[in-house]
């Protein structure tokens, strides 16, 4: 027989504790130096899913994926994005998977080279402020040149 041990377990940290006035700002750290924040100059690459699986792989089911892919045959994901970031201890800038969790919290991680197949024609090195909007309309034109397998990060 088991004893269940009584009483709640308490929680280690209350998150809705002491309300911060100023808006915290988003944490990004390094996947190489867990402790260090990385910074980049916020230009994000938002990431196009063209197929069912790739929204199974966020958890989603393959009924699901299937009609959402159907309604959207090119759906821009809000949270997750490639950005270049720079971290100190590196001593260098990095092309980096973000994802968000919510304003503060977000995962980090080395952006691997056929995520850039995922973010529609557009040229990582040429500087534009509405890329993400160019991205979705460029997507939307050239869906039939996608398949082509055209890389951007060669
Ligand atoms: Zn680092």
């Amino acid at each position: 027989m088991v004893a269940v041990p009584q009483g709640r377990p308490v929680p280690s940290a209350k998150g809705t504790g002491r309300r911060n006035r100023r808006p915290k700002r988003r944490e990004l750290f390094c996947p190489a130096h867990p402790e260090q924040r990385i910074e980049g100059n916020g230009k994000k690459y938002f990431l196009h899913l063209l197929s069912p699986e790739e929204l199974q792989q966020r958890g989603m089911s393959a009924k699901r994926a299937q009609l959402i892919i159907h309604a959207y045959p090119v759906l821009v994901l809000s949270n997750e994005w490639l950005e270049e970031l720079f971290c100190p201890q590196c001593g260098t800038s990095r092309w980096c998977h973000v994802i968000k969790h919510d304003r503060v919290e977000h995962t980090v991680r080395w952006a691997p080279r056929n995520l850039w197949e995922q973010v529609a024609h557009v040229d990582p090195t040429v500087a534009n402020p509405t890329a993400s909007e160019y991205s979705r309309r460029e997507a939307r034109r050239h869906r039939q040149k996608r398949v082509d397998g055209k890389r951007f990060y060669d």
